[in-house]
């Protein structure tokens, strides 16, 4: 973060040792992001009413696996509340090995009876595969860019070699991934088999969670 040169001049001119002055100085140097998120939490905890007493199993006992992409809000596509169910969320909504850890828990710890698995449209991993992930990883740290001819590191090293070694688990079709991850969920030996998954693409495009019916069907409880 680059800081003003009257926020420089200031910082140099409280002494840190006060503890007063280390908190003004906090707040100076604080990112306008941190800020904005302590502000909406302070707002929060103002509204916060009895929710504290929210009991740790989910109310409603189910859970939801989606992606982490920043147009889908489980809360509001699926009518959440605070202590109504889990939601996993990763990059793709994918049936990571991480994700199973986390629906095992979720059933097996915490009482979730029915799961979903909600991919979306025009999902971000989409656009690109382990080897482009790998190599760009490997050319540079920096945030890459795309245009139509793909994408484009346009920055100096240093990279990484590490990429090459995870499965990114990109998507090349929505309704095959659904059902990938519907079918590797129920195949898992963790899982018992009365857990129905249900199948999903939320559309970006009206909000709408259109089913996957052959993963629906993967998923049904037996
Ligand atoms: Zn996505």
């Amino acid at each position: 973060m680059l800081l003003d040169t009257l926020t420089c001049r200031i910082i140099e001119w409280l002494d840190p040792i006060d503890n007063n002055n280390a908190l003004i100085v906090r707040e100076l140097i604080m990112s306008d992001i941190l800020n904005d998120v302590l502000s909406a939490n302070r707002d929060y905890v103002d509204d916060f009413g009895d929710k504290g007493e929210l009991p740790m199993p989910p109310g409603r006992n189910f859970a939801i696996l989606t992606c982490m992409d920043a147009r889908l809000d489980p809360a509001k596509y699926a009518g959440l509340a605070e202590g109504d169910a889990h939601v996993i969320r990763n990059a793709g909504g994918r049936a990571s090995d991480d994700a199973i850890r986390s629906l095992v828990i979720s059933y097996k710890l915490l009482g979730t009876r029915e799961w979903f698995v909600i991919h979306h449209t025009d999902c971000g991993m989409e656009y690109f595969n382990n080897e482009i992930m790998s190599d760009l990883l490997s050319s540079s740290l920096k945030t890459a860019s795309v245009d139509a001819d793909g994408w484009h590191d346009c920055c100096e090293g240093p990279g990484s070699t590490e990429g090459k070694y995870i499965n990114w688990l990109t998507i090349k079709e929505q309704t095959e991934s659904v059902l990938e991850d519907v079918a590797r969920i129920k195949a898992s030996s963790m899982v018992p088999s009365d857990i129905p998954v249900y199948g999903y693409i939320y559309d970006c495009k009206s909000g709408r969670l259109i089913e996957v019916p052959a993963a629906t069907e993967a998923g049904q409880a037996s």
